[in-house]
């Protein structure tokens, strides 16, 4: 086994990650680590569970049979915790391979929170959440996240608006109308003034002229115009993520360590 870290597969576990703490896997996670990638006694993985950064941790005693969990030890921390930007995406829910689809890049592109809307015209009125937050699960271990967005129960717009938090920005995607083109609209005082935000999106029908009515009339709102073209509901969603990512989010800094530093050879810790 390679003694690069980023090498090492990594799972997202629910327990506390700290030295020396040891781990019983689950019976999913045994198969996959010793059957499917055949790791061994001494071979490495890297574990995160959304609080306590990035542990390495040692395969003690690989799983025997299929009920067994795999035992291992943590031996060191490879990151500290760390979060992305403070973006939500609020889509309205729509059929469920794109909906799927759009959790997965979703939890990429770093939303923090994935809350889904019911407005008049989404088909879809209820969501998978445990199904979802699987999905994003393993885009979180992919992507090399050090946290998972939180996926909510569904919420009706309007319930959503008359909660809304004083200070998160809501960015309404707006195919139609006056609304900012995306790369002005997050260029601007506004969008860099409110550093936690929300995208919202509409469903395959669009918002009504009155649920459009009620999001611009929001105290402090940002409609923002994805170009020219009418963009299917994943693909809107996803594009004024990455543009609020690019101009606003983290894809800014520099600091691309989302990999833990390289080790130099070395035996395996005891
Ligand atoms: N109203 C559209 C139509 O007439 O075909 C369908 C809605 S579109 C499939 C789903 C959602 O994506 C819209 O509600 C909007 O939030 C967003 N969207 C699509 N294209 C967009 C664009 N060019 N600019 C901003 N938002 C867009």
């Amino acid at each position: 086994m390679s003694n690069a870290p980023h090498t090492w597969p990594r799972l997202y576990v629910g327990t506390l990650l700290a030295e020396k703490a040891s781990l019983t896997l689950s019976p999913a996670h045994s198969h996959y680590i010793c059957v499917v990638l055949r790791l061994r006694e001494g071979d490495s993985l890297r574990f995160f569970n959304g609080r306590d950064g990035e542990w390495r941790g040692m395969i003690t005693q690989p799983a025997k049979g299929k009920t067994q969990g795999t035992l291992v030890t943590l031996v060191e921390q490879l990151r500290a915790q760390s979060f992305g930007a403070d973006i939500w995406l609020c889509p309205a829910p729509i059929k469920r391979a794109h909906f799927d689809f759009m959790i997965m890049k979703a939890t990429e592109l770093g939303a923090r929170v994935i809350q889904p809307i019911l407005t008049a015209r989404a088909q879809i009125r209820e969501t998978n959440t445990e199904r979802l937050r699987a999905i994003a699960i393993e885009a979180a271990e992919q992507s090399e996240r050090l946290d998972l967005p939180e996926i909510r129960e569904p919420v009706t717009l309007d319930s959503l608006i008359k909660e809304w938090p004083k200070h998160r920005l809501p960015i309404y995607c707006a195919e139609f109308g006056d609304a900012q083109p995306a790369a002005q609209a997050f260029s601007g005082a506004l969008a860099h003034a409110r550093p936690a935000a929300a995208i919202f999106t509409g469903p395959e029908g669009g918002f009504t002229e009155d649920e459009s009515a009620r999001l611009r009339a929001m105290a402090e709102t940002l409609p923002v115009r994805l170009g020219p073209r009418i963009l299917r509901a994943d693909t809107a969603a996803l594009a004024a993520l990455a543009c609020w990512q690019a101009l606003c989010g983290d894809w800014q800094s520099r600091d691309f360590s989302t990999r833990p530093t390289e080790k130099r050879e070395g035996p395996h810790e005891p």
